[in-house]
């Protein structure tokens, strides 16, 4: 039975970090909403172009827009082991819709690990990646606008994911090492129940 996993944390947390370092080790398959648009932006399609303006503001893209790409993923791609959600679900819309796309499959979100880092680290991550990869939504501006929706969604989607069972909290401020570790005591002990 696959096993599925939400990823929940502040831009730069180390979500996607993380995501492909469980991918590897566990052949989980990552599942970046944020991966996928901006791949869409790169090839110039509608969704892409359309979805540039708002990335680039920081501000969330509509929820049919990333449910429409997570369901294409869900019915399209193998997934013995399960799936990790990175950056997806952002909203209680996402969140529902997410349940009953996997509901459809008798699946279900069977763990959901939050990611905690300060802001201060946050920003400092941020203007060393835009060195490094030059996203156009790694900037100050840009990124006053992503914390502040982060705030506001994670008041509403962690109590979404509360009320359905414990949101194991990861320190994301230790080394990547150190993450990774403390995913795996969890992970391993879920995988092993
Ligand atoms: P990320 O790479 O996860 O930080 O996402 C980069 C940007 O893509 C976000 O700031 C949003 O503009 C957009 N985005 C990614 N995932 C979502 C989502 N689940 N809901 C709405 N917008 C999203």
């Amino acid at each position: 039975m696959p096993f599925n996993v939400v990823f929940f944390g502040p831009p730069a947390a180390g979500k996607g970090t993380q995501a492909k370092i469980m991918e590897e080790k566990y052949g989980l398959v990552q599942l970046s909403t944020g991966d996928m648009l901006r791949t869409q932006a790169a090839a110039g399609t509608e969704l892409g172009i359309q979805a540039r303006d708002l990335m680039n503001q920081g501000k969330l893209v509509p929820d049919e827009v990333v449910i429409g790409m997570i369901a294409h993923c869900i019915d399209n791609l193998e997934q013995p082991k399960g799936f990790i959600f990175d950056g997806f679900p952002r909203t209680v819309a996402q969140a529902q819709a997410l349940d009953h796309m996997l509901g459809d499959r008798g699946q279900q979100i069977d763990l959901v690990m939050e990611l905690k880092v300060n802001d201060d680290i946050l920003i400092e991550r941020v203007e060393k990646r835009a060195k490094e990869e030059g996203r156009m939504d790694d900037t100050v501006d840009a990124m006053k606008t992503r914390l502040e929706q982060y705030r506001n969604y994670s008041a509403e989607v962690l109590p979404y994911y509360r009320a359905q069972g414990d949101i194991f909290v990861i320190n994301g401020m230790n080394s990547i090492e150190e993450v990774t570790a403390q995913i795996e005591t969890i992970l391993a002990r879920d995988l092993a129940a």
